[in-house]
């Protein structure tokens, strides 16, 4: 029974934590001695044969234009259909926003056990045992999937992606008339920004910054790195920055490569958002402050002093 893998896209690029699903999904099919499916809805340009080289030997291709991939029922309904036709009884998602939306949804339809958070493939010696991250990445649990049917969404950063090479088949998947009890009548993109979620290096800064008028440097310094910018929730609750910036245990869960955290103290609840990250850089006047403990690379020093430094130095390479 084949593995079918969500693989998300925006503006026809596959999103780099897609990649990472697949590439979990086609070393958990191999565990299998199955296939491995990639499932990719709505319209796009892009050369989908070329997921072949992702390890998938099929991509199966839902595009009609009366497809909102917005809407995460009829997302729900598109995979349980892909599943029915193609005999696959599991489904991989990276855990993005999408994820959170369409996968519990999936999971009553198609009466599946769900682990939301995986951070390794399944061990199969005893079951079906997924491991992922509990208390805000203070713990993990190892959960067994009883259920024939399964759903696996995978944390972003915690399977490599791996290129073994070749080319995929694609093949239309045509899903007729599909009924949803919401209708998404528009959606409104942010534009210029690089999305929070998706980033791959984020600069964040909190109350140490003193007020939304010292945030031009953040700013310059996000725009250098090709990053996005985040803050703590009481920069947020001020109104200094926007609601979808605020990261942590009530905000976005984000999981970069580069975390840069300006005039932030590092409480719990912040760190539940971002201590994923794979590279964290604190810069905080007080050297007790919490977040060092986290920290990869900690400078002890003025945030006003540091950034301006740092963004000269980063002019100049
Ligand atoms: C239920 C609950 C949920 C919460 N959820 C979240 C959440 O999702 N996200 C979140 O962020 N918080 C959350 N919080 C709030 C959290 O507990 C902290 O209060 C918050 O993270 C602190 O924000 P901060 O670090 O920006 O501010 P502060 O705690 O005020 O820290 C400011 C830091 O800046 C440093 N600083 C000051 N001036 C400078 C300077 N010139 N240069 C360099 N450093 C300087 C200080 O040394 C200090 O470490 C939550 C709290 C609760 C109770």
């Amino acid at each position: 029974m084949p593995v079918i893998i969500f693989t998300e896209h925006s503006e026809d690029i596959i999103k780099k934590s897609s990649l990472e699903a697949i590439s979990y999904g086609v070393a958990l099919a191999a565990k299998l001695n199955t296939e491995a499916i990639s499932l990719v809805v709505g319209q796009t340009k892009m050369n989908l044969a070329l997921l072949g080289e992702y390890g998938v030997k099929k991509v199966i291709h839902a595009d009609d234009l009366n497809i909102n991939v917005s809407d995460n029922q009829c997302m729900a309904t598109i995979i349980t259909h892909a599943a029915e036709k193609f005999n696959a009884d599991t489904i991989i998602f990276s855990n993005t926003i999408s994820a959170k939306g369409i996968a519990p949804r999936l999971s009553v339809k198609m009466r599946a056990g769900m682990v939301s958070g995986a951070v390794s493939l399944p061990d199969l010696t005893n079951g079906f045992v997924v491991k992922k991250n509990v208390f805000s990445g203070k713990a993990f649990a190892d959960i067994n999937i009883l259920s024939n049917k399964k759903i696996i969404t995978l944390n972003s950063n915690a399977f490599e992606i791996s290129k073994p090479g070749g080319e995929a088949t694609v093949e239309k998947f045509e899903i007729g008339n599909i009924t949803s009890s919401i209708k998404v009548t528009a959606v409104h993109k942010i534009e210029g920004e690089i999305p929070l979620a998706e980033a791959d290096k984020v600069v964040s800064a909190g109350r140490g910054m003193k007020g939304p008028e010292n945030w031009g440097m953040i700013e310059e310094l996000a725009k250098l790195l090709g990053a996005a910018t985040a803050c703590s929730r009481p920069v947020s609750d001020s109104d200094w920055r926007p609601h979808h910036e605020h990261v942590g245990q009530t905000g976005l869960s984000i999981a970069p490569n580069l975390y840069i955290a300006v005039g932030i103290s590092g409480a719990i609840q912040h760190l539940a958002g971002v201590n994923r990250s794979k590279t964290i850089v604190v810069i905080n006047k007080d050297p007790e402050a919490p977040f060092f403990k986290s920290a990869d690379y900690g400078i002890v020093g003025d945030a006003f002093d540091v950034v301006p430094k740092i963004i000269a130095a980063v002019k100049a390479l």
